[in-house]
């Protein structure tokens, strides 16, 4: 158990960065976090975080460690490892990546040499970093081609473009997941183009792990996908870390990947807070709050349109919408981002399918609404939202509006405590 007087000794021993802790939770509560990415984790995995399993080397894997002393640790990676088989419906699970990018790179590096050819979404449409940017290593590393979505066309992917594309360049692996795409994904056009050139599948569902073990979107195991990876801290609201899903023929290239190829030791208290987190959706109640997210989305976007706001793909089917800034209130995404920033309204600058403009300066920014949901807001804050972000957004120069908006955004989060926070 974690000392009660960890935080007093905090205090008096460090104050800096007690007054740091301090500061960010204050900073957690009195505004709104619609970063489509970010949660609120639960207080028991806060608890599992700061426990003693953070003292311990568990490197290799359940039953064959590299260390003594294993009892306990052994106990919550089985317990990770099960629950996320059964929550997924997924042959195997590696609950070690430390977190999204080391897990995605965990099964490129085992499954494809240097130079060889990948299908990936592209980053403007919606694709993320880990997903062979140029910047990234796995983008140097590995010869990425890139296939796009129809932003006015709903935002559906056109996969005859795609089947082309994989004819012409026969991709080892094709990698469908995203960070930015408001929509859901036909996986089964993805397998069967994939089984026709013969390539690997991989979905990153980082995004969407939550809303796909409550059972709101589909589920990429169940169309026969080599690798699933999901983030354990979006929303699924677990601990930050990475998982990955994959059946029995690939379960010891993929644990050799992680361990001993990519990483040392496993975070051991970060297990044990993605086997809680596990649980949780194990639970009845998982699926209310993955319906309520999308619930939310939907409240959401349609109140930010009727508005007047202009969403990329022109809705969402998901936790996350895009925001043309430029179209709707001609203002690029930073300022966007800084406007609702002094409202107390945290959202994120984003590019836009083929964005004219540079990534620091985009024309959008990405709205979502696990985070929200999980403080409890409901249909009348979105649309109260809605409100907020567009009338800040017509009024960005106008201090004192946004004095007064700020103010009832605070006002209304007042309301709704974020987990494992005192009030
Ligand atoms: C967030 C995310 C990642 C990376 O996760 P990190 O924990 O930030 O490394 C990878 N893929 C997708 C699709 C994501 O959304």
């Amino acid at each position: 158990m974690r000392s009660p007087s960890g935080r007093s000794l905090l205090e008096a021993n460090d104050p800096e960065i007690h007054a740091a802790l301090v500061g960010e939770e204050a900073r957690q509560s009195a505004g709104i976090e619609l970063i489509p990415s970010e949660n609120y984790t639960y207080p028991e995995v806060l608890v599992a975080l700061g426990s003693v399993f953070t003292n311990k080397y568990s490197e290799g894997y359940p039953g064959r460690r590299y260390y003594g002393g294993q009892e306990y640790t052994d106990v919550i990676e089985r317990l990770a490892r099960n629950r996320a088989r059964k929550l997924f419906g997924a042959e195997h699970a590696n609950v070690q990546p430390l977190s999204g990018a080391p897990m995605n790179a965990a099964v490129y590096l085992s499954m494809l040499e240097p130079g060889d050819t990948v299908l990936g979404m592209d980053l403007s449409h919606g694709g993320h970093l880990t997903h062979g940017a140029p910047v990234s290593h796995m983008g140097t590393l590995y010869n990425w081609i890139r296939y796009k979505s129809e932003p006015d066309n709903q935002g559906r992917i056109d996969f005859d473009a795609l089947r082309e594309t994989a004819r012409q360049h026969r991709p080892k692996m094709i990698v469908c997941g995203y960070s930015s795409y408001p929509r859901d994904y036909d996986y089964a056009e993805f397998k069967a183009i994939a089984d026709e050139v013969g390539a690997l599948t991989m979905a990153d569902v980082s995004h969407i792990g939550g809303l796909i073990a409550g059972g709101v979107m589909r589920n990429p195991c169940d169309y026969g996908f080599d690798f699933v990876t999901t983030t354990t801290h979006k929303s699924l609201r677990g601990p930050r870390g990475g998982m990955i899903l994959t059946k029995k023929a690939f379960r010891r290239d993929i644990d050799r990947s992680v361990f001993p190829g990519l990483q040392g030791g496993p975070h051991m208290n970060q297990v044990a807070g993605t086997a809680i987190a596990l649980g949780k959706a194990l639970e009845p109640a998982f699926a209310d709050y993955a319906q309520r997210v999308l619930d939310n989305a939907q409240t959401l976007a349609s109140a930010l349109m009727q508005g007047g706001a202009n969403l990329v793909t022109g809705g969402t089917d998901n936790h996350m919408m895009v925001l043309d800034c430029v179209q709707s209130f001609g203002i690029d995404g930073r300022v966007a981002e800084e406007t609702l920033d002094s409202i107390s309204i945290t959202t994120n600058k984003q590019v836009i399918p083929d964005d004219p403009n540079p990534p620091l300066r985009p024309s959008g920014i990405r709205l979502g609404t696990p985070a929200a949901t999980t403080r409890g807001m409901g249909d009348a804050e979105m649309a109260r939202l809605a409100g907020w972000i567009i009338d800040a957004l017509r009024n960005h120069e106008d201090s004192a509006a946004l004095a007064r908006l700020k103010g009832e955004v605070e006002e209304t989060c007042s309301g709704f405590p974020v987990p494992g926070v005192e009030p």
